[in-house]
């Protein structure tokens, strides 16, 4: 129910799709004392605030504002938050975009980043220093899928008022609560599941208590961010079907994960779903499920090797971003950017994103990239 009203719409299920810049109001009065719902269109529309609304209401947060892509979602509460002079956390297994963004324009601003290994949890504490301000958190990480103790972080950054913030793009707020969790900026890539059908960019911020959203709030106005409507359309209308896709993605992609866990060609899978991940465990305590994305390990290969076998695959296409209806697959290399840890990689390693296809029709386009695989070295 949340984000729509038919009341409001002519009757209509859906809210209208509202586009305009300016506001007319009938008279100067009105006018000098912008008494109207609407003032003019950078502050919000009625397609907008219907995404708000529900963005809002799934995150259980204070209040929400929705930015023109997931990066800017990421980037936005840094803006929002910090002043020259802070120091902020941020965990080694971040999306590397928001890495980017604060080694470039945050460090410009005079902000400093220092990575921590997202397996530190309690521990944390030894890094804060006195202007530590923020810890930018993310479960499980960009690529690598180490989960972090959350409830742990979050107990220390808040005995020295340090904000948490967290892109909680993987679980969605339906796999895990951030705010109940105490995350105090809880960032969505609606990109990926919102939105679920590769065909908008969108990103979402949401607040736990009132003075954080008015804080948030404010910094949204001031840089006028706004997205179109239609993309905001869009997005709810994802939103509509997001639980149904991943009741239907979550086993797909767990059933996927074991399956390649029994291939010989790969050597780890990196999934916190499955119970020999290392962190399955906290991953069992604080979630309640999975998205269809995750990682393999192969066994050591050439790259020509690799190249065989995701060159020919038919069901899956390589590409960035996910959370869409269908399956991808990308191979990545950490390595070179990480600087708090290294992960261990002895084999190549790819980025699986299972999406709406059938299971065994997605196993056999594998099956025979694995025989493309074996058959160049
Ligand atoms: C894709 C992604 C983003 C950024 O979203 P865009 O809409 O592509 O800018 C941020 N965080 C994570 C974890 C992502 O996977």
């Amino acid at each position: 129910m949340a984000g729509r009203d038919p009341a409001d719409s002519y009757g209509f299920v859906n809210p209208p799709i509202v586009r305009g810049s300016t506001v007319v109001y009938p008279s100067t009065e009105d006018f000098l004392a912008r008494k109207a719902r609407y003032t003019y269109g950078t502050q919000g529309n009625p397609t907008i605030d219907a995404l708000v609304a529900a963005a809002n209401t799934i995150e259980g947060g204070a209040g929400t504002v929705v930015t023109p892509s997931g990066l800017l979602a990421c980037t936005l509460p840094f803006l929002a938050h910090l002043s020259a002079g802070d120091h902020v956390l941020v965990t080694d297994s971040v999306y590397r975009p928001t890495r980017h963004f604060c080694e470039t324009m945050l460090k410009r601003m005079g902000i400093e980043t220092s990575y921590f290994d997202p397996g530190l949890g309690a521990d944390i504490e030894s890094l804060f220093k006195p202007n530590t301000k923020a810890v930018w958190t993310e479960a499980p990480g960009s690529q690598t899928f180490e989960m972090q103790d959350i409830p742990a972080i979050v107990a220390a950054a808040h005995a020295r008022d340090i904000l948490v913030m967290m892109d909680n793009t993987w679980a969605t707020p339906l796999f895990f609560d951030s705010h109940r969790f105490g995350v105090d900026i809880s960032v969505q890539a609606g990109t990926k599941y919102y939105a679920g059908h590769s065909d908008v960019l969108i990103g979402t911020v949401s607040a736990r208590t009132p003075e954080l959203y008015a804080q948030l709030r404010a910094s949204w106005e001031q840089l006028g961010i706004i997205i179109a409507p239609e993309d905001a359309f869009l997005t709810l209308r994802g939103m509509r079907t997001m639980a149904i896709r991943l009741k239907e993605q979550m086993p797909a992609g767990i059933a996927m994960a074991q399956w390649l866990a029994a291939r010989p060609e790969v050597a780890r899978v990196l999934h916190p779903a499955l119970p020999d991940d290392p962190g399955h465990a906290i991953w069992k305590r604080d979630f309640t499920g999975a998205s269809s994305l995750f990682a393999i390990e192969l066994a050591p290969v050439s790259m020509d090797a690799v190249a065989a076998m995701l060159d020919g695959l038919t069901l899956f296409g390589m590409g960035a971003s996910w959370g869409g209806y269908e399956s991808l697959v990308l191979p990545f290399d950490c390595r070179a950017y990480r600087t708090a840890t290294k992960p261990g990689f002895k084999g190549p390693t790819i980025r699986i994103h299972i999406g709406l296809e059938d299971l065994e029709d997605l196993k056999a386009d594998l099956d025979a990239g694995f025989a493309r695989l074996r058959a160049t070295t």
